[in-house]
């Protein structure tokens, strides 16, 4: 996708700090962040969101998942607690349409609404 910043960043055409990469996914920390760990996990190949996967996709989702479980553990994370989420279209707040997974933690987390 010519004009997704995700895409360009997976490309390396823009710069991101990178803490995680494979063949499949990458993640790097966001650029705003809202939490002292905020990374982002992208699959590398372009789809726009949660809505748009399909039933193919269900083994790198979880690939995903457990890449952010991991990070969450480097990052001394885990055994106080995180966040994964996805934000989808609209209502959901996405802003960027190029699916990634938001992986916060370092402080508590208000509950959701
Ligand atoms: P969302 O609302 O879920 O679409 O969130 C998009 C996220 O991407 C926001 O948290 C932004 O701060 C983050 N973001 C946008 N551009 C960049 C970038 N170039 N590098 C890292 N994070 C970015
Ligand atoms: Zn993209």
């Amino acid at each position: 996708m010519p004009d997704c910043i995700f895409c360009k960043i997976a490309a390396g055409e823009i710069p991101a700090t990178v803490v995680y990469e494979d063949d499949e996914i990458l993640a790097f920390e966001d650029i705003h962040p809202v939490a002292p760990v905020h990374i982002l996990l992208i699959p590398r190949r372009h789809f726009a969101s949660l809505d748009e996967a399909g039933e193919n996709n269900g083994p790198l989702l979880g690939r995903i998942l457990l890449a952010a479980a991991r990070i969450a553990r480097e990052k001394g994370i885990a055994s106080r607690g995180y966040r994964v989420l996805t934000n989808c279209n609209a209502d959901g707040g996405q802003e960027v349409f190029h699916i990634h997974f938001h992986l916060l933690g370092g402080r508590r987390l208000r509950t959701l609404g």
